[in-house]
């Protein structure tokens, strides 16, 4: 089985609790993922609403430096490590992205240090407000260093990464941006009316810029009322492929950040959302791609464009 996912919070956690990355008891861990034949991993840095200016920075730092530390390959950086995963030379390609352009500190040269490091996407908010933008429950989208950022970040190859704007933000942010746009870890609103879904219009907007959106495994995000089971996820599915979202569609887990569903505790537990992904009628071809085909001709194109 192969896997790209686009959103976990696994690098933060193991961070704040002095964890190995290669082997601990969380929802992602190299050891867990080992029966993956080919995995792309985003590790997201989640930096909390609580930490602003250069705290919030040195919270990605220390966050960096502790991946670095860890007996685990190196950061994807080309194209070409994304084209040996794919040709089965390579079998892990860890991604770094972040989670709140809170990390910036308001200083837009830090997107460049931020791309040093190999940092591929970064949402411009996370739930609350920042200086780059509104938090998701206002009516109020980026602010004017906000759309500046956005520019930045594509000049530096930084893909903006819309989950956790508001709609407002959500339509400054494409207003802006030239490129592809990607929800790394969203759902649709129409199944489940929560503010961090995307509508069909906005899933339309990144369908038809060529970007990407990951499938959330997180249970507020795919049903309403009571426990969400990868059913939930597969209808998800389904609803964005009705909406033209063959090659949209992707995962962003969002594990070790959300409420699992009890049959996916874990990145183990994966085969159970393909099968019922296969149970709802979705094609072995169209599983594949949403799995890994989708996101990895997306970064491995991407990537060598640079
Ligand atoms: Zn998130």
């Amino acid at each position: 089985m192969d896997l790209f996912d686009l959103h976990c919070d696994t690098l933060t956690s193991c961070c704040n609790k002095g964890l190995s990355l290669a082997e601990n008891e969380l929802e992602i861990s190299l050891q867990k993922g080992s029966y993956l034949e080919r995995w792309a991993q985003c590790f997201a840095v989640f930096v909390p609403d609580e930490l602003r200016g250069e705290a919030a920075y040195d919270y990605y730092r220390r966050a960096v430096d502790y991946y670095r530390a860890q007996a685990a390959p190196p950061l994807l950086r080309e194209g070409a490590e994304m084209a040996a995963l794919r040709r089965g030379e390579r079998r892990l390609c860890p991604i770094l992205t972040v989670e709140g352009g809170a990390v910036l500190a308001g200083r837009l040269e830090r997107i460049q240090t931020l791309a040093e490091d190999g940092v591929q996407m970064l949402t411009i908010t996370w739930n609350g407000e920042n200086e780059l933008g509104w938090g998701i429950s206002e009516n109020r989208g980026l602010k004017p260093l906000g759309r500046e950022a956005v520019r930045e970040m594509e000049r530096w190859g930084i893909l903006p990464d819309v989950s956790h704007l508001s709609q407002w933000g959500f339509y400054d942010l494409a207003a802006v941006a030239e490129g592809p746009i990607v929800a790394s870890h969203s759902n649709a609103k129409a199944l489940c009316n929560h503010p961090r879904n995307l509508t069909d219009e906005q899933f339309a907007v990144i369908r038809d810029r060529g970007g990407l959106v990951g499938l959330n495994y997180n249970q507020g995000f795919l049903r309403e009322d009571g426990p969400a089971t990868p059913d939930d996820i597969a209808e998800h599915a389904l609803h964005f492929l009705a909406l033209g979202g063959e090659k949209t569609l992707a995962l962003g887990s969002d594990f070790d950040g959300a409420e699992m569903p009890q049959q996916l505790p874990d990145i183990a537990a994966l085969p159970a959302l393909a099968d019922a992904m296969a149970r709802r009628g979705i094609g072995p071809q169209q599983i594949q791609a949403i799995f890994f085909d989708n996101a990895a001709d997306f970064f491995e194109r991407r990537l060598s464009s640079f």
